[in-house]
């Protein structure tokens, strides 16, 4: 298993990109700024996918798929989108190779360049409305309301597994609706969508808000997002979904006719997430000896571990462990039993520390004597010997209870480190020496928000939703504003 991991304290950092490995999530490959996903980090990232997909589904959604090319005209349609996306472009030129004249080796056939250059889709809003302008003729054809699970490309310059990549997966919703007030409507439900599954499905608190208009989407009205906080003290967007207004439809010319037999251009939303998620997960609840998951998306929710010496031992106890691996299943609890003979009980302890599994059971020949189970859960290392006729109630309460209890300790974690500030000297001081999220006053403009950003790396992650109107004076100009925003570093 190698050596204890870098400790959170010693170097948060660190310890995080090697858990990810360890703990056989993902390990960076021989594309600079891709990553491998291993099957545990993948089964992980299929669990948080079905519940989402779910989710989409029951607020009315479809899937499809559109290509992974953009012809380079199309991104070029809408001007802030390109201009937002220009930078971080893969492009495909050619399309053939050919063995080099000299003998050198393979190399680009000039003769097979490409008429129209292609994109490798950052995100896929052209292509689609380029092909909505084909769905849509009049109101009767709205909304369509279409997701898609997909991979994109944006060619980060600092990466970091899972949570800034090159290629990344993610899903990206992409709706058309008549008016402005439906679409309005559907941005703000899909960010409620993504709160709900972030808090309830991995427990992770999150902050609902709208972006500034320099933190926005490129080619959007309006940014909804929800924003967490990881145990650096950094915070991490989550998810985003966005009211795009007209603009698509313009840029590609998506016209319906309305109830009275007139034009008018479709209102859009886009809405995503990403594999970033799986690094917020890793970064909420992991501690120094390996990941904590939560039930909800643990791929193994309770491993068993055997201690035995000689067959005859492990036989007694498959005896005891194998109905109730049964009834667990019928449960509908994903359980693991261990009865790997070329492994010790304390090599397979660690294992399933460092990969989260939040309940273990072990049994040895004490245990088969007593009639019980000894009972270990991931979140507090705390264990308790367990009668075998009460462990499934056990696991079941246990099942829940974990998932509470982490979701409110990254809650309290993030609780006390919301520091409301009124000056910038304050605020500078807080930035520095304690991170988290900062509640503070602005007025409203992007100068003075690149200001703080260029003199403290803090950004205003979100104006919060719903948050409490108080007329107050910026911290950096001194003039009015009526409501606090949330700044902190992010990632
Ligand atoms: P956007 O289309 O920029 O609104 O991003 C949609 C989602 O993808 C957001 O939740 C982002 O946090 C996430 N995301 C953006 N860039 C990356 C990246 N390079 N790697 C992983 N996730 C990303």
């Amino acid at each position: 298993m190698g050596k204890k991991l870098t400790s959170r304290s010693e170097d948060y950092s660190k310890w995080y990109n090697e858990l990810v490995v360890k703990a056989d999530l993902a390990e960076n490959s021989g594309v600079r700024g891709c990553m491998v996903i291993k099957p545990y980090g993948f089964a992980i990232w299929e669990k948080m996918q079905a519940q989402l997909d779910k989710m989409f589904k029951e607020t009315g959604h479809e899937n499809a798929y559109f290509p992974l090319f953009i012809p380079k005209s199309y991104l070029s349609k809408e001007a802030s989108h390109v201009e937002g996306f220009a930078k971080e472009c893969a492009v495909v030129t050619h399309y053939r190779l050919k063995n080099a004249e000299d003998g050198s080796g393979i190399v680009v056939d000039e003769n097979a360049k490409l008429e129209e250059e292609l994109i490798v889709r950052p995100t896929s809003e052209t292509i689609i409305w380029d092909t909505y302008r084909k769905w849509v003729q009049s109101y009767r054809d709205l909304p369509i309301l279409v997701n898609q699970w997909a991979n994109v490309v944006r060619w980060e310059m600092r990466t970091r597994l899972f949570l800034r990549t090159a290629e990344f997966l993610w899903q990206e919703g992409h709706t058309a609706h008549a008016t402005e007030k439906e679409a309005l409507e559907e941005a703000e439900q899909m960010m409620h969508v993504y709160a709900e599954f972030v808090e309830n499905y991995m427990g992770v608190p999150v902050i609902k808000g709208t972006k500034t208009e320099s933190e926005r989407f490129a080619g959007a009205v309006e940014t909804y997002c929800i924003e967490a906080l990881m145990q650096d003290g950094k915070a991490l967007q989550a998810g985003t979904s966005h009211f795009l207004g007209q603009n698509f439809a313009k840029a590609f010319d998506v016209k319906f006719a309305n109830r009275e037999g007139k034009q008018e251009y479709v209102w859009a939303t886009s809405w995503g997430v990403s594999t970033r998620l799986m690094g917020a997960l890793v970064m909420t609840h992991s501690d120094d000896n390996g990941l904590v998951l939560p039930p909800n998306l643990a791929p193994i929710q309770v491993v068993i571990v055997p201690i035995y010496k000689g067959l005859e031992q492990l036989d007694a106890i498959s005896e005891k462990v194998d109905p109730l691996v049964k009834e667990l299943r019928a449960k509908g609890i994903s359980v693991k039993y261990d009865k790997r003979d070329t492994h010790k009980p304390g090599f397979k302890f660690n294992e399933y520390e460092l990969k989260g599994v939040p309940v273990r059971l072990a049994v040895g020949q004490r245990d088969l004597e007593n009639g019980t189970f000894e009972v270990a859960r991931r979140d507090t290392l705390e264990k308790e010997s367990v009668k075998a006729d009460e462990v499934i109630e056990k696991i079941e309460t246990l099942m829940k209870d974990i998932q509470e209890n982490i979701f409110k300790k990254a809650l309290d974690f993030r609780e006390e480190r919301i520091t409301m500030v009124d000056t910038y000297e304050e605020f500078k001081k807080v930035i520095e020496e304690k991170g988290g999220f900062v509640s503070a006053h602005w007025d409203g403009t992007t100068a003075t928000e690149d200001k703080i950003k260029e003199e403290t790396k803090a950004t205003i992650r979100c104006i919060p939703l719903n948050a409490e109107l108080e007329e107050g004076r910026c911290m950096v100009t001194g003039n009015s504003s009526t409501q606090r925003v949330l700044f902190a570093k992010a990632y």
